[in-house]
C-alpha cells in the first residue's frame, strides 16, 4: 500500500525550515499499521500533487487541511477523488468542524485530532473497501504513539537553515501537548485556537527513542513544536530523558514561566532558545487578547533569559483588537527598544488570522474552512481602526529597525515579510520520504 500525505502549498505558504511534523506522525502511525510506503510531500502545488498522485500511483492520498490552505485542499481532494483516488482529510481545520459540509466531496475519510493505531488501520482499509458514503473517525486527544524519523530526509530543511547562516541538523520533536494556561482559564488567549487538548508531557519511553533516533540521523538541534512549555512540565521532561550530549533545544514558553532556577536547569539541559508571545506593544490590546501577562511580566522574562544567554524570539500580532495608529507605533518602538538593548533578542511579527475555533473568530462568525482575505478585513473593519496597509507599513518598519526572525524561521500562522526580502531559492516544494 503507498500512500502520499500532502500538504497544498497556498499564497500564504511558508517554505519553513522545520519539517511537518504532524505528518510525520502519521506517516509513523500508518507504518506501523502496514503501510508499505508512505511519501511526504510538503508545499508542492495543487496540480503538481495531482500529478505525483497519478505518476507514482498512489493507492491513497492524505491532505492536511489548516485554515489557510483549506479552500485549496478541497479543491484538491474533489479533484483526486474524480481520478479515482481515495482521499483522507486530517488537521487542525477538520478537528475543530463539528460540521463538515464545507468540504463536502472532497474526502472519503475525514479524521479529527490525531491518528491513533486501529484509525490507521481504516485507514488502510479505503483503497479496497471503498466506502458508499463518507465517514468520519475521531481520533486520539493525546498522541500516544512513537514517531518515527527513520527514512525521512531532512536536507532541505538543513539547507534552508544553512542559508540563514545555521548550518546544523536540526528536527521537530514534541515533548508536550497543550498548553497549561488554556487548561486554567478554559479558552487561553483570544486569538489562539482551542482542541481541547489538556497539557501533559509525552510518554517518556517514546521520547526517548524519538531522540536517539534523531541523534543517529546526526541531529544535533531539537526544535520544539508543543505550545508554553510550562515549569511544571519542563521540571518532569528534565527528570525524564537524557538529551544528548552537546545537543541545543528550543522551546515556546509564556513569560510568567519564565524563573531564574528552571532557565539555569533547563540550560544545562541543552536549552538554547525560548520563543516568547509579547503580542502587542500597547498594555491595553495585551489585555482584550487575554494574554495573561503584562509588558512588565514579559520584560522580566526576556531579563531573566538575556542575564542566561539565552537566545529570545519574542513575537508581535498586528491587527489585534483595539489596534489603532497609536498602538502600532507602541509596538515598534518597543521592538526596537527590545533588540537594541538585548543582543541575543529577535521580534517576529504575524498579521492577525481570526481563526475559527478561537475567540476572535467567533467574534466575526467565523466557521472552519472559510478563512481569507475577507475575514481578515472584516475582523480589522470590526475590531480596529486600522486596514491592511497600516499594518504591512508597522510590520515593514519592524523589518527595517530590529533583529527580526527570518520568516521561514517562523511558527506563526502568517509570519509577515516584505517580498523584497523573501529569497527565490527558498521556494522549493520538499518531499522528505
Ligand atoms: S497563545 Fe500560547 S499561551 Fe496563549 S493559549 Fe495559545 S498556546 Fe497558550
Amino acid at each position: 500500500m503507498r500512500i502520499a500525505l500532502a500538504i497544498v502549498r497556498t499564497d500564504h505558504h511558508i517554505e519553513s525550515i522545520h519539517p511537518p511534523l504532524g505528518l510525520i506522525a502519521l506517516r509513523s502511525r500508518l507504518l506501523e499499521a502496514g503501510a508499505s510506503e508512505v511519501a511526504i510531500l510538503d508545499g508542492f502545488l495543487p496540480t503538481e500533487i495531482a500529478s505525483h498522485e497519478l505518476s507514482e500511483e498512489y493507492d491513497l492520498v492524505g491532505l492536511q487541511v489548516h485554515a489557510l490552505n483549506a479552500s485549496t485542499s478541497v479543491e484538491l481532494g474533489r479533484t483526486i477523488r474524480s481520478l479515482g483516488c481515495p482521499v483522507v482529510l486530517g488537521g487542525p481545520e477538520i478537528s475543530i468542524s463539528s460540521d463538515l459540509s464545507w468540504c463536502r466531496g472532497a474526502f472519503d475519510l475525514a479524521v479529527r485530532h490525531h491518528v491513533s493505531l486501529q484509525v490507521a488501520e481504516a485507514i488502510l482499509q479505503l483503497p479496497n473497501h471503498a466506502l458508499s458514503v463518507p465517514r468520519t473517525l475521531e481520533g486520539e486527544q493525546r498522541l500516544t504513539g512513537r514517531i518515527s524519523y527513520g527514512g525521512l530526509i531532512f536536507d532541505e530543511y538543513w539547507r534552508r537553515a544553512a542559508h540563514l547562516g545555521m548550518p546544523r541538523k536540526h528536527a521537530p520533536i514534541i515533548t508536550h501537548l497543550g498548553c497549561s494556561f488554556r487548561d486554567r482559564t478554559r479558552g487561553g488567549c483570544s486569538f489562539c485556537v482551542d482542541l481541547g487538548l489538556k497539557t501533559s508531557l509525552r510518554c517518556s519511553d517514546s521520547l526517548e527513542s524519538e531522540v536517539a533516533e534523531l541523534a543517529e540521523l546526526g541531529v544535533t538541534h531539537f526544535h520544539c513544536v508543543g505550545e508554553n512549555l510550562a515549569q511544571g512540565i519542563a521540571l518532569k521532561l528534565r527528570r525524564s530523558i537524557q538529551p544528548p550530549p552537546l545537543s541545543t533545544w528550543s522551546f515556546f514558553a509564556r513569560a510568567s514561566e519564565i524563573h531564574p532556577v528552571g532557565i539555569a536547569g533547563l540550560k544545562s539541559f541543552g536549552l538554547e532558545e525560548i520563543r516568547l508571545g509579547a503580542e502587542s506593544g500597547d498594555p491595553h490590546i495585551l489585555q482584550i487578547a487575554a494574554k495573561g501577562e503584562t509588558l512588565e511580566s514579559i520584560q522580566q522574562a526576556i531579563e531573566v533569559l538575556h542575564s542566561q544567554r539565552i537566545k529570545t524570539t519574542v513575537s508581535f500580532v498586528l491587527g489585534l483588537p483595539g489596534e489603532s495608529h497609536k498602538s502600532l507605533e507602541k509596538t515598534c518602538n518597543l521592538a526596537q527598544r527590545w533588540t537594541d538593548q538585548y543582543d541575543l533578542l529577535k521580534v517576529s511579527c504575524s498579521l492577525i488570522s481570526p481563526m475559527a475555533g478561537s475567540e476572535l473568530g467567533r467574534s466575526i462568525g467565523m466557521s472552519p474552512g472559510c478563512y481569507g482575505p475577507t475575514a481578515r478585513k472584516k475582523f480589522l473593519a470590526t475590531h480596529t481602526s486600522i486596514g491592511v496597509p497600516e499594518i504591512e507599513a508597522a510590520a515593514s518598519r519592524i523589518e527595517r529597525t530590529c533583529r527580526t526572525l527570518a520568516r521561514i524561521e517562523s511558527n506563526a500562522s502568517a509570519p509577515w515579510q516584505s517580498l523584497e526580502t523573501q529569497d527565490e531559492s527558498m521556494t522549493a516544494a520538499t518531499r522528505i520520504a
